[in-house]
């Protein structure tokens, strides 16, 4: 920051308090910095740097600190897989397929020729493949437009991508990434074609997000290969990647990919089977809650604003419309058996998908949009259309506080981590931080929902979801069984991952 003492008037601070307020909210760091120039400019050098040491050290003690901190170490710590076999080392990776040249194939292909990894993009029709064409050309275009790359790299990086319509080209592989339609049937189709086509040892993994990766792997001889690749969208932006393995993958599966990942400068965090892996199971109880509170006759923007006031990076109905409605739709329709029998269930959803609101992709979701602007206004239409599931569904009215909202979208969340870490679905809490900081825009100064957890005590979380259980029932805030063992024997986290290990954690 750059201040003429001159001009260094209350006027100009008041500015600069305002301007890091509005663009570090929530946070304490920005103001910190504004107040430490402040001093400087109105006293001695060495006074002002006495001054600023004091400021910074009360900042380091700060839970924006720590958590920023705990997730920058959480980042580089997700790669290292205990209990591994030694013996199993990483395979080298030469080159990579692709199968689907959709949303995600296409941008997974950008991700390897991104790394020099030259890749075989393969789609079941012609029209299919020269769409994936297209939006790789519209990828490196933008790159190219933005000035990240040149012209020269962006075709450089088109031609390590070979578009093809024969599985028989993934035959020399070391790695192939399937990215078709979200169907078991299909996904076993392509696993047992695969099984005949690709080389001996090569990694056989799936981007699927809802799909039992056990039974896909089933239809090869050689469940060992096989392994979730889960990318989130934009693949080629985003940058984590759970890595989910089954019962049966092998250690060097596992480390190949965990190695791979570097290479194409993902996030890895690695997961074992279950419904929605890390993330997305997370979002369930989260998102239910946001569905539920729009409902009880609180507006989307009521909703969404109090997770982006808490720190959320987007709120979660406006990510269904970026999303597209229709996707959510068909996830809880394809899997309505695994739900509770709640007939609220994503009823929000649903009604706004049965009125033909498909979110930001034809202007109307739980907002409106206009074309060529992805500005969020007020639709009057989708309230109304809310109002009318929730009369059929004799759901009442509530009047909700930015507390409540905040609260019954973030104790889902963070109990389902407490369940997800008991049942050794993730391997570390730090790992579930880094899913929820570099995948769903949760703040990273808040450290990641388990974190998050410990900031706010143990004890707290588990008396608010106790509250919230008093008045909706248990069917959807029954507390997870770590939480409330933890709370009984008043131990951290910690305590009970090193117990865990068998290092015998209480001092
Ligand atoms: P998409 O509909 O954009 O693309 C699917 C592609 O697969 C199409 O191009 C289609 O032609 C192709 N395809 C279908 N059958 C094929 C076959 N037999 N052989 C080769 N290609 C075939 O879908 P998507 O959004 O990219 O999703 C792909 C997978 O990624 C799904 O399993 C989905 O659950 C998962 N996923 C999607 C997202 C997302 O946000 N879109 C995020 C994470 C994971």
């Amino acid at each position: 920051m750059k201040v003429d003492p001159e001009s260094a008037t209350a006027g100009v601070f008041q500015k600069l308090t305002a301007q890091a307020r509005k663009a570090y909210p929530n946070r304490n760091a920005g103001l910190v910095a504004v107040d430490a120039v402040r001093k400087a400019s109105q006293s001695s050098l060495e006074e002002g740097l006495e001054y600023e040491t004091i400021r910074v050290n009360e900042c380091k003690q700060s839970v924006e600190s720590r958590g920023a901190v705990h997730v920058f170490f959480a980042e580089r710590d997700s790669r290292r897989v205990p209990g591994l076999d030694n013996a199993a080392s990483a395979a080298p990776v030469k080159s990579a397929g692709v199968i689907g040249a959709g949303t995600m194939g296409a941008g997974i292909a950008v991700c390897f020729a991104n790394a020099g990894i030259p890749v075989t993009m393969v789609d079941a029709n012609t029209p299919a493949l020269e769409r994936g064409i297209d939006s790789l050309n519209r990828t490196y275009q933008g790159m190219v437009d933005k000035g990240r790359i040149t012209a020269g790299e962006k075709a450089q990086r088109m031609g390590l991508i070979r578009p093809s319509l024969h599985y028989g080209e993934l035959r020399d592989a070391d790695v192939v990434v399937e990215a078709v339609f979200e169907s078991m049937d299909l996904k076993k189709q392509i696993f047992t074609k695969l099984n005949g086509i690709a080389k001996r040892g090569a990694v056989l993994a799936t981007n699927t997000s809802t799909l039992d990766i056990e039974i896909i792997a089933d239809s090869t001889s050689r469940p060992g290969d096989v392994i979730g690749m889960h990318f989130f969208a934009p693949a080629n932006v985003m940058p984590l990647l759970e890595v989910v393995r089954t019962s049966r993958t092998s250690a060097t599966t596992i480390r190949t990919v965990m190695e791979l990942a570097k290479r194409i400068r993902k996030t890895p965090v690695l997961a074992r089977v279950c419904y929605g892996f890390i993330g997305n199971r997370m979002m369930e109880g989260y998102a239910r809650e946001a569905e539920r509170m729009v409902l009880e006759g609180a507006t989307p923007r009521q909703v969404d604003g109090a997770l982006e006031e808490w720190g959320m990076a987007m709120g979660i109905l406006a990510v269904f419309d970026m999303a597209g409605i229709e996707v959510g739709v068909n996830v809880h329709r394809a899997n309505a058996t695994r739900y509770p029998a709640d007939p609220t269930y994503y009823q929000a959803d649903f009604a706004l998908h049965e009125a033909g609101r498909m979110g930001q992709k034809n202007g109307k979701g739980y907002y409106r949009y206009e074309a060529g602007n992805r500005s969020r206004f007020d639709d009057p239409d989708a309230v109304e259309i809310l109002r009318q599931r929730a009369h059929v569904l004799g759901i009442e009215t509530r009047n909700h506080s930015t507390e409540e909202i905040q609260q019954r979208c973030l104790y889902p969340l963070l109990n389902e981590g407490f369940r997800i870490l008991g049942e050794g679905i993730a391997m570390r809490a730090a790992d579930i931080d880094v899913v929820w900081t570099s995948g769903y825009g949760f703040p990273r100064y808040r450290g990641g929902p388990m974190f998050h957890a410990e900031t706010m005590g143990l004890p707290a979380l588990l008396a608010g979801i106790h509250e919230y259980r008093d008045v909706f029932g248990r069917m959807h805030w029954e507390p997870a069984p770590l939480l409330v063992e933890l709370v009984e024997r008043g131990i951290r986290i910690a305590d009970w991952e090193r117990e865990q290990q068998g290092e015998g954690a209480l001092a």
